[in-house]
């Protein structure tokens, strides 16, 4: 049977290497079904029956719609869903490092917390975005067509490695090859006919990618295999219900201003003028209020009536390793989304945020799994405590179930976007 969900969210995978790609799609996406671009250097003018979307520092993006049956009498409250565009990886330092003989190399830095062995011995892309000197937007690039590769070392010169484990000095050992000798492809040279520009007049920030596409997995196609699962597929859900619910129908009945926001640099803390922790949701939920006629403190009496659906990936079951999880709150794949919790709220759901959660489910007619982490493992945490707290806006976290979390190369349930992208549909109903 088709699977359009996830042939849908493996184009969307295949487009997006890096979270400016992810972004620059998303935009795409948007303006094709009609949702208005708006600067937010600009006045904002939000009618009912208006939808439209805002990019920030080219990795975050806020769209909303409000439904036709809004007024200022009878404000509706903002249903949100929040996730994040960028992922665990290795990015290019600015210069490249003294040849060892005439090897070629670029010296990378580790952006978040990427599993290490699984760059090594991959054909790597470079993607990412360039400046030319007083340019404030830059040039989306992609290169793969001569995938550069770290070489793991040979096993007869390092023989306890199978026994031992494989120990990686993100300094020394992951510095990827890009060729031999002075050759006219080097990334300066790629770099100069992209911009037109000389190298040292160029700011870059430039990601290694996996060049191999996102496909299908298994024998029987159950899952999907890619880098950027983690959380491009929860961009991808959020972004795909909120188009589907602006069909003509669903945006006339909607009892709640629907909200997707995809941030940027969660993976390192979401810490910068446009990760969870800037003003950016705020600024975008309170500007649309203003813009709809309300005053702040009606905006502010809407919050605690709004609800945030933090949407992140969750660990599955790994059939190899059971003794990592806790023996009644795994979850698996294809079996449908995952409501994530955990006592010292590093997931932002608790019981009553829950009872509502379980609900949309039910009218979505989809399965719901529960995660919790083992109470003797650190547990992982997500952009929704955070936000829920700097809003006051009650929360729950949910994904998808996956395995090989923050690998080069990750693997999901196939069955599992169709699945989401109904509750998210349904929750955005308000
Ligand atoms: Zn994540």
């Amino acid at each position: 049977m088709k699977n359009i969900a996830a042939d849908d969210l493996i184009a969307f995978l295949n487009t997006s290497p890096t979270p400016w790609h992810a972004t620059a799609e998303a935009a795409q996406r948007l303006e094709a079904r009609g949702v208005n671009r708006l600067r937010e250097d600009e006045p904002w003018t939000l009618r009912p029956g208006h939808s439209a979307f805002i990019v920030r520092g080219g990795g975050t993006l806020a769209a909303l719609r409000i439904p036709s049956g809004f007024s200022v009498r009878k404000p509706l409250p903002f249903h949100i869903i929040a996730a994040h565009t960028d992922s665990p990886g290795l990015r290019l330092k600015p210069r490249p490092p003294r040849p060892v003989q005439d090897y070629r190399q670029w010296g990378v830095e580790v952006y978040g917390g990427p599993l290490y062995n699984s760059w090594l011995d991959r054909d790597l892309g470079i993607a990412g975005r360039v400046f030319r000197p007083g340019e404030r937007e830059g040039k989306l690039v992609r290169f793969e067509a001569n995938p550069v590769r770290i070489p793991q070392l040979a096993i007869h010169l390092d023989r306890t490695v199978n026994e031992q484990g494989l120990v990686l000095n993100a300094e020394r050992h992951l510095v990827p090859v890009t060729g031999q000798g002075g050759g006219s492809n080097s990334l300066e040279a790629l770099l100069e006919r992209e911009t037109g520009a000389p190298f040292s007049d160029l700011t870059f920030e430039l990601c290694l990618y996996d060049t191999q596409p996102a496909a299908y997995g298994g024998l029987d196609d159950a899952f999907v295999y890619s880098g950027r699962l983690d959380n491009l597929a929860m961009c991808h859900t959020a972004l795909e219900a909120f188009l589907a619910a602006g069909t003509a129908e669903t945006a006339e009945s909607a009892q709640a201003v629907q909200v997707v926001v995809l941030f940027d640099h969660e993976e390192i803390g979401s810490v910068s003028g446009h990760g969870a922790k800037s003003n950016f949701l705020a600024a975008v939920l309170e500007r649309a209020a203003l813009s709809l006629g309300l005053d702040r403190e009606a905006w502010l009496r809407l919050l605690p009536q709004s609800f945030l659906f933090s949407a992140d990936m969750a660990h599955a079951l790994h059939p190899n390793y059971v003794e990592k999880h806790d023996a009644q709150h795994f979850p698996i794949p294809n079996r449908g989304p995952v409501l994530k919790a955990n006592a010292n709220l590093r997931y932002a759901t608790d019981a009553a945020a829950a009872a509502r959660f379980h609900d949309w489910a039910r009218r979505a007619g989809v399965p719901v799994q529960n995660f919790i982490n083992r109470a003797d493992l650190a547990c992982g945490s997500t952009v929704g405590p955070g936000l829920s707290a700097d809003l006051g806006i009650p929360a729950i976290d949910a994904g998808n179930a996956m395995l090989s979390m923050h690998s080069a190369r990750e693997m999901c349930g196939a069955d599992d976007p169709a699945q989401m992208t109904a509750l998210m549909r349904e929750f955005l109903k308000g």
